[in-house]
């Protein structure tokens, strides 16, 4: 049983805290990611009403151009109100009625809470799990799904940040499709940064979030569902689980009717607003061809520091390195933040102690960072090499 929570010496004064004065960092962690000037500009513009005919333009805009990010022409495509999570819960629960089969592949953080998401909206699940730093074999997903031949989804993860793996979706797509299931994606540190295929790759469920590669501040899940998927929904014998994640409502007030469902976030939706137009004057594909770039001039870098990378299929989104033999992980990553104004993301789960991920994200995916960050490590790490001779090597025959 859960102990009730005592709070001792609670602090009640009537006293204003002190103003509210952020540090500047750099961000390069596993999100957030930095956010430019201007997105921060347009979440301060003037907020209006949810209903206002202004801001159903800004919504309808918005959704035009999260079909362009997401690579889809499907209808239903929106950002739900709340984290990355929340778009998870949102692709599952919308899917799922208790009862119903559902597979999810398991090999780190986002995948093990993708599973406990499943179970708790009433799913019957079934894991495909492997060892975390490689990737879900297209094998097993076959056998699996010849093992479960009810299932109704597959749930996978395209860039688990916990281990900095790539995974392949393409012959996974192909084999739940061939088995008459949904193919549910997470691709919350992918868009925005790599390549996500929604329609080509026929994914039916695929939801990110605003932190990461649409450099954003947190808030917002962008999210799209197939045809397939929302004929799914309109299927369902079942309500809803989540009365506020519900996309039969949810779309009611994104769509035509405009029916008031919850109050929309709005300045975050301008946001994401000024994130997506960013993301489309910079050009998708030169995007993410800059997001190749830097974490090649990093990784060439890193690795002359005898740094080694985790997975074989590194994302270019996320660095996983192991933590070299003898370093100190807590105290290098005090410097590089006192000393660099520079944040990493510590290691997860098996890694906790062993690992850094380090995210070149949206904005914080350029050369200075890259720079910088590779001559705090020359500085901080005990193995000499050639870090910015390696990077610039990488910069100088890429041109
Ligand atoms: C960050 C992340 C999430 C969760 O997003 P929150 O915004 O923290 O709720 C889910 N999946 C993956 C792969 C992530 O990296």
């Amino acid at each position: 049983m859960m102990q009730p929570v005592i709070l001792r010496g609670t602090n009640v004064t009537n006293q204003p805290a002190a103003p509210l004065v952020p540090p500047k960092r750099i961000l390069l962690g596993p999100g957030p990611s930095d956010v430019p000037p201007r997105v921060l500009a347009a979440m301060g513009a003037p907020t209006i009403g949810h209903l206002d005919p202004q801001y159903l333009q800004i919504m309808d805009e918005t959704r035009r151009m999260l079909r362009a990010v997401f690579q889809t022409k499907n209808e239903l495509a929106l950002a739900v109100s709340g984290t990355g999570s929340a778009g998870m819960e949102a692709a599952v629960v919308n899917l799922i009625e208790p009862g119903d089969e559902m597979i999810v592949c398991v090999n780190g953080v986002f995948g093990t809470r993708m599973r406990d998401v499943a179970q708790r909206a009433g799913a019957t699940v079934h894991s495909i799990e492997a060892e975390w730093g490689a990737v879900i074999d297209s094998g097993a997903v076959a056998q699996s799904l010849k093992a479960h031949p009810k299932t109704k989804v597959l749930g996978i993860i395209h860039a688990e940040t916990s281990t900095g793996v790539h995974q392949p979706l393409e012959e996974i797509s192909r084999l739940v499709h061939e088995a008459g299931a949904l193919l549910l994606v997470d691709t919350v540190t992918s868009l925005g940064g790599m390549d996500v295929r929604v329609d080509e790759w026929k994914i039916d469920a695929c939801y990110s979030g605003t932190q990461k590669c649409l450099s954003c501040p947190p808030g917002l899940a962008p999210i799209t569902f197939s045809a397939a998927a929302v004929s799914a929904m309109d299927k369902r014998k079942t309500k809803v689980a989540s009365w506020y994640l519900d996309m039969t409502m949810v779309r009611q007030y994104w769509g035509e009717q405009r029916v008031y469902h919850h109050t929309a976030p709005i300045n975050m939706t301008y946001g994401l607003y000024e994130a997506l137009r960013l993301i489309l004057e910079e050009g998708l594909e030169q995007r993410i061809g800059r997001h190749t770039l830097h974490h090649r001039a990093l990784r060439a870098g890193l690795e002359s520091l005898g740094v080694r990378y985790i997975p074989k299929q590194s994302l270019t989104t996320l660095n996983a390195v192991m933590i070299p033999q003898g370093v100190d992980d807590a105290q290098t990553r005090k410097r590089l933040l006192e000393d660099f104004g520079i944040e990493i993301g510590s290691g997860l789960g098996p890694f906790k102690g062993k690992a850094w991920r380090i995210g070149l994200m949206g904005t914080s995916s350029n050369k200075p960072n890259v720079t910088l960050l590779l001559a705090a490590m020359e500085t901080l790490l005990p193995e000499k090499g050639k870090a910015l001779a390696a990077a610039g090597e990488v910069y100088r025959t890429a041109d």
